[in-house]
């Protein structure tokens, strides 16, 4: 835990290895801190930290939602929805969201960019991600003046 004048952050500690020197180091980093650097100290090489939002997001691809059994979402829904998610992410970031809840915005939010898609008659089913993903109970509770189109 780091005391600050007013503010007391949660912490964790991680193990490093340093893919330059190979050495490792214990970094402590705040509970909320996501996608950071940090400075090896071995050899100062500049080392990305391991973050389970950007790995989840690299191994996903809206593709999974591609289906020919819904109908082509509307061009201005899209718009609509992406607007949607991106303020429902972006109020997560303020009001400090658990990383899993973080992944499933940012994976709805990259089939929604992607929905204009259709591979051999099949469209990208938004529908379907709203619902795998539990968005809108992430809508409900961090989002509240924001709704989605999907929402029945
Ligand atoms: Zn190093």
């Amino acid at each position: 835990m780091i005391k600050m004048k007013n503010f007391v952050f949660e912490t964790k500690q991680m193990r490093i290895e340093c893919p330059k020197c190979k050495k490792t180091y214990i970094r402590v980093i705040p509970e909320y801190d996501d996608a950071v650097y940090s400075m090896c100290p071995h050899c100062t090489n500049i080392v990305a930290l391991p973050n389970k939002v950007n790995d989840a997001m690299e191994s996903f691809s809206p593709d999974v939602y591609l289906s020919k059994d819904c109908k082509p979402i509307k061009k201005s829904d899209r718009a609509t929805e992406v607007e949607n998610v991106s303020e429902l992410i972006r109020q997560m970031a303020i009001k400090g969201s658990q990383q899993d809840e973080m992944i499933n915005a940012v994976k709805y939010s990259m089939v929604c960019i992607d929905s204009d898609k259709s591979v051999n008659g099949a469209y990208i089913d938004v529908k379907k991600a709203y619902d795998d993903l539990h968005i809108s109970q992430l809508f409900k509770k961090y989002a509240v003046r924001t709704r989605s189109l999907m929402r029945s």
